[in-house]
């Protein structure tokens, strides 16, 4: 390594756990952090934040500021998807997770929501990192498109060097000469990441697969190789989604998803909460141990 990593090394004494809201990732729990790509409308949010309350999901994810690859789609709601996070967090008791592009967006959401996330486009927007190191907010910091994993830390080290300790590193796949997948899920980088840093590492099935039927198994192996919390999209019809559709879980898949990770996290030693191994408890125990990784 050429770099020293100042901030981000892994320190055999010390993992950090890092709170979004009141649930904490980087503990002995595997949470999950669920929703749509894009924030909508009210009514697509409540649909969501229901599902996530019944299934012990504590987390909301949801985008206002979309990085989209045409200037011609859907850009996201603004100021206005802010909002209508901020009150479905309020109604639900949920903690809400936002991405901001731009050192502007920060002030715009930071008290709109629990957690701001960096997106892979932005990795290297080193004047955001900067931005996100002087602020209170939690990050969740995105790999790269093409970003190694000690520029990814690097990325992190931007954080903490201002004096944010509170950053999560999330593997979302990233490109490779394949284009059946639309990303390549980089599992050993969690595992590798782990071994390098004491940050919590997480992954997002979602974008590394592009396709709603590799999500769940993509989101086990996430877990099996030890990621610490698992952020995915689920939409209330998702074909009409509008951004992400072809990915998006509808909520019956997702609330299937939650319990099934309680099992695959319970496997590798990784109790989940308390809420979901109640939820699990309902389940008839043939369909509990019908674990597939
Ligand atoms: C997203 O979370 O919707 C997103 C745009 O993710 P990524 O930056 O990983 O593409
Ligand atoms: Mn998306």
């Amino acid at each position: 390594m050429s770099t020293p990593m100042k901030h981000t090394k892994k320190n055999d004494d010390h993992r950090s756990v890092v709170m979004i809201g009141d649930t904490a990732v980087g503990g002995q729990s595997v949470p999950v952090i669920a929703g749509p790509c894009a924030v909508e409308s009210y009514e697509q949010l409540k649909h969501v934040a229901e599902t996530l309350v019944q299934s012990g999901v504590k987390c909301i994810r949801g985008g206002a500021f979309k990085p989209r690859t045409s200037p011609y789609s859907f850009q996201g709601m603004g100021m206005e998807g802010l909002m209508l996070l901020d009150q479905i967090r309020k109604e639900y008791n949920l903690a809400a997770v936002t991405e901001v592009m731009s050192v502007e967006q920060i002030g715009m959401a930071q008290d709109y929501v629990d957690c701001l996330q960096v997106g892979a486009r932005n990795m290297q927007n080193f004047d955001l990192l900067k931005a996100l190191g002087q602020q209170r907010k939690p990050v969740l910091l995105k790999r790269g498109l093409t970003a190694t994993l000690q520029e990814f830390l690097m990325a992190a080290e931007y954080i903490l060097a201002g004096g944010n300790n509170d950053v999560i590193l999330c593997e979302r796949g990233i490109r490779s000469f394949d284009t059946e997948t639309r990303n390549v899920l980089d599992v050993g980088a969690i595992a590798r990441l782990k071994e390098m840093t004491h940050l919590p590492v997480i992954g997002d099935p979602s974008h590394a697969t592009g396709k709603r039927s590799l999500v769940a198994p993509a989101a086990k192996a996430c877990v099996a190789v030890g990621a610490d919390a698992i952020i995915v999209e689920a939409h209330p019809v998702p074909h009409e989604s509008v951004s992400d559709a072809d990915q998006a879980l509808c909520l019956d898949e997702l609330s299937q998803l939650v319990s099934d990770l309680h099992l695959v996290a319970t496997a590798v030693g990784r109790p989940s909460t308390a809420t979901e191994r109640m939820d699990e408890a309902k389940r008839p125990l043939e369909r509990r141990l019908r674990v597939a990784v």
